[in-house]
């Protein structure tokens, strides 16, 4: 595909998106027979909600309305639509039947205020969920509450604190690699920990003689991710979880990219002593537009008083309820009982799946990363040689010779018709691609976007202004991404006068 300029068609057209402006009085999108019952009286329904005056509600054919959703939804990449290789964010499809089995009318109409007897479908499905995440990371009781991966976080260091204070001192000092996701440094200082930064070694792992050297009385956990950002399995993690617990510290994971170990290892085997999942990442629930999500924290016996409450139990005569007196309990992290739908959506894809079936799921992940490490290797930088997992991380190295960066190279991959991989992203990496494919692409998928890749790379050292330039083929080429960040336009607002 060559630098395309597409000026006058509708779908460039400024003006497509403003249904408003297509509005003129007494259009209606619907019609319908007279009226041949008697006309209810809305006010009297409604009392003073009902709305009389609709403003400017825009007046449109049904035609006008259709197209203009439609084609709204064509200015989205989806999911749906092809690869969408963000690094870190684990974009898998998601089954359809999760969404059918989310929307069940007793499951999607339950209400959290119902009593405990007329809820133990949904506590079941509560109970079972818990248990299969047990079974997957190797851990001992679990919490669903929190709402997205970083609130895990947050819930984690909140027992870690507690734990440590149980034992006579908070201490003052949370561990986190250089490689580490940014929300692990926030969270620490959140909870009120100072960060202490841990030198990865030359393989892109923890440094095992750095961490020796900097632990001791004041740490109160090591936060790791594994694989970590660099899709790197922590070879030596038995080894840091000793050097951890020998002193006192707990091992905590980010357990993100636990797409890359389920019906593999365990994390509980492997020394962690409490972890977050982003079930919204590993156990498919649709995400990227900022929809629910869900973090559980899964925990070690030793942390499990700390949990926060109530908790779910099941009770002398064999129903599930809640247990409501914990008193070491770090407290609510979540309304009612964290994101139920988020739960549904989850324990459909493991039952799905089955043992056998989750385990293929890492196998695939893992192979199409390595697949596409393997297509890419000779076009793009490798900084780090370690076998990688789910995930790999280039460089723009080579690219930046020509003055072509990381940035660049994604808005041009727009062009190509795929969704832009990470950028920037992990730190350690100066200029980095992250590549997720996830075990849902195909191999005529990789193969188009290894493709894609590679032609890119060859526009760069023939052509690297259609790359600097890029995209071209969407409606907007290259935003002000702070302006955009910092004061979004999310509605619209007719001209001023
Ligand atoms: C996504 C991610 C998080 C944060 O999860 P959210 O649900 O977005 O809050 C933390 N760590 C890693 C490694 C991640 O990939």
């Amino acid at each position: 595909m060559k630098h395309m300029t597409r000026k006058a068609t509708r779908h460039v057209s400024q003006n497509e998106g403003l249904i408003f402006e297509k509005s003129s009085p007494g259009k209606a999108a619907w019609k319908l027979p007279p009226l041949d019952v008697p006309e209810i009286d809305a006010s009297k329904l409604l009392g003073s909600a009902e709305r009389k005056d609709l403003g400017n509600m825009p007046e449109v054919s049904e035609i006008e309305i259709i197209r203009h959703f439609t084609r709204l939804s064509t200015w989205n990449y989806a999911i749906d639509l092809g690869m969408y290789p963000l690094g870190s964010c684990t974009m898998k499809y998601n089954p359809r039947v999760n969404e059918v089995v989310a929307r069940l009318e007793g499951l999607a109409n339950g209400h959290p205020y119902q009593p405990e007897r007329a809820s133990q479908g949904a506590l079941r499905i509560l109970k079972t969920l818990s248990e299969c995440l047990l079974e997957i990371t190797g851990m001992d009781a679990i919490t669903l509450q929190p709402a997205a991966g970083a609130h895990g976080e947050l819930t984690g260091l909140l027992m870690v604190r507690a734990y440590q204070e149980s034992k006579g001192t908070p201490r003052k000092k949370i561990l986190i690699p250089d490689s580490a996701h940014g929300t692990n440094p926030a969270t620490a200082a959140m909870v009120g920990y100072a960060v202490e930064n841990l030198k990865s070694n030359s393989q892109g792992m923890v440094d095992i003689a750095a961490l020796s050297g900097q632990m001791n009385q004041d740490v109160a956990a090591l936060m790791l991710t594994n694989p970590n950002t660099l899709g790197i399995f922590e070879q030596e993690i038995e080894q840091i979880a000793a050097i951890l617990h020998a002193k006192g510290g707990l091992l905590y994971m980010d357990g993100a990219n636990m797409n890359a170990l389920v019906g593999k290892v365990r994390p509980g085997d492997f020394g962690v002593d409490l972890m977050h999942l982003n079930l919204h990442k590993t156990f498919s629930t649709p995400h990227g537009g900022g929809g629910p999500g869900s973090g559980p924290v899964a925990v070690k016996n030793i942390l499990g008083p700390f949990l926060p409450k109530p908790v779910l139990i099941t009770k002398p005569d064999g129903t599930l309820g809640f247990e409501y007196d914990r008193p070491q309990s770090v407290g609510r992290v979540r309304a009612f009982y964290g994101n139920f739908g988020m739960f549904v959506r989850a324990l459909a894809y493991i039952l799905a799946n089955g043992p056998d079936g989750l385990r293929q799921t890492t196998e695939d992940a893992v192979l199409n990363a390595n697949y596409i490490r393997k297509g890419l290797e000779g076009a793009y930088d490798l900084p780090y040689s370690t076998p990688t997992m789910h995930e790999v991380v280039f460089s723009d190295r080579r690219q930046a010779k020509k003055r072509v960066k990381t940035m660049d190279i994604a808005k041009r991959l727009i062009d190509y018709g795929f969704h832009p991989y990470t950028t920037a992203f992990p730190l350690i990496v100066p200029g980095a691609l992250m590549i997720e494919a996830t075990e849902s692409e195909s191999k005529e998928e990789l193969d188009l976007f290894i493709e894609s890749m590679r032609s890119i790379a060859e526009e760069v050292e023939e052509d690297p202004q259609t790359v600097l330039t890029a995209p071209h083929s969407t409606r907007i080429s290259r935003l002000d991404e702070t302006t955009a960040a910092r004061k979004p336009v999310l509605r619209w607002k007719p001209a001023a006068e």
